[in-house]
């Protein structure tokens, strides 16, 4: 088999670059003649690195002063209980956009501990297609704490591009799968947290970007670990932090940094989405159903017309050197996440298949 390209939507592929360094200092990590993963996360060595971490996701989202940025436990669903549990003061309530299957978890974790309004805004037409109700006519509540939504929806390949206006409520965005993939605002929003294994690194690792008046409110019965306030005063040591995931992370930041930072990466990945969906989109013999305003451009399922072809499909793929291209067990068909680790190539060679599959096939 030649070169192997992995379209896994989460844990990913990191950068060969960033695992080729990784390799090279595992057990000799910056002469200390021990692994990073060894080390106490209080050494001066080991808080080097994780400080200029987060000095390196500052510089390549532009995270404003006024914002902490936490590097957490829990993963996303982690983040599902969390939000609610610092944002969500007894007697407030906070409304839940839901476009797909993440945002509608967030929600369902959220009525846990407080009163949560799930505003549904994803509509399907009789002709098949999905799209989404435009942000004017969301029915926002204003005295809400907040507003959580998912800009990208990773198993449903929606995505929703420009941000909410949501009339001075904070903002709270799940980019779990979308992090660094296309410049944002940070300024647009109350927090943003993502989980690492899409976009970052490997799993084990969250990060949350809040704007500090956010903090102070959190419930009582909110988890020290869990706390964001107890993290920021704590340099997110309040308890050993996944050190080894936030090491890795250090090193795609800094790859991403030499790529030219996230403007330049926003480039290839249009260009990789493109490329794809205009081979969907050109042939009878394969189809994906969502308005063309709101393709995810990180997650891109897609469906063979003819769905008794998808076992060979996916076998033939591999023995291509194309994995994981088997869609979510609740939508099916097939599905290619290309975050920002996936080479051009990748997607080109996936392409190639394709087309060479649908003339066999024929
Ligand atoms: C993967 C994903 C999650 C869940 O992440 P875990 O780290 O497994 O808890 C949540 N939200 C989105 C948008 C995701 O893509």
């Amino acid at each position: 088999m030649s070169e192997v390209f992995n379209f896994c939507a989460g844990p990913a592929m990191l950068p060969t670059a960033v695992m080729t360094k990784a390799q090279n200092e595992f057990i000799n990590w910056n002469n200390t003649g021990s692994s990073v993963m060894e080390l106490s996360h209080r050494s001066n060595i080991y808080m080097k690195m994780a400080f200029q971490a987060e000095a390196d996701l500052r510089e390549l989202m532009a995270i404003p002063d006024n914002y902490k940025v936490l590097f957490c436990h829990g993963g996303g669903r982690g983040q599902f209980s969390a939000v609610p549990l610092n944002l969500l003061p007894q007697g407030k309530s906070a409304d839940y956009i839901v476009n797909g299957s993440w945002s509608k978890a967030a929600a369902l974790e959220a009525e846990n501990f407080g009163s949560i309004n799930v505003i549904n805004v994803r509509e399907e037409h009789n002709d098949g297609e999905i799209s989404i109700i435009p942000n004017a006519k969301w029915p926002l509540n204003n005295d809400a704490a907040y507003v959580h939504y998912c800009p990208n929806e990773t198993v449903d390949g929606i995505e929703i591009n420009e941000i909410p206006e949501t009339n001075g409520v904070p903002l709270v965005a799940d980019m779990s799968s979308t992090i660094l993939s296309h410049e944002i605002d940070v300024t647009k929003f109350g927090l943003i947290y993502a989980g690492a294994q899409k976009n970052i690194g490997p799993s084990g690792l969250t990060i949350v970007i809040v704007r500090e008046d956010l903090l102070g409110n959190a419930q009582l019965a909110t988890p020290c670990i869990m706390n964001y306030q107890t993290s920021a005063d704590n340099d997110s040591m309040y308890n050993t932090p996944p050190t080894y995931a936030w090491y890795l992370a250090s090193l795609v930041f800094q790859w991403l940094k030499e790529l030219g930072g996230v403007k330049a990466i926003a480039k290839v990945n249009q260009e990789k989405a493109e490329l794809l969906y205009q081979v969907i989109d050109s042939s009878d013999f394969y189809n994906n159903p969502i308005d063309k305003q709101y393709r995810s451009k990180m997650n891109i399922p897609f469906w063979l017309n003819d769905e008794s072809l998808n076992e060979k499909f996916i076998l033939q793929a591999e023995q291509h050197g194309l994995m994981a291209l088997k869609g979510h067990r609740i939508v099916g068909g097939m599905r290619a996440s290309i975050y920002n680790a996936m080479p051009i190539e990748g997607v080109q060679a996936l392409v190639d298949f394709m087309q060479q599959f649908e003339k066999r096939m024929r």
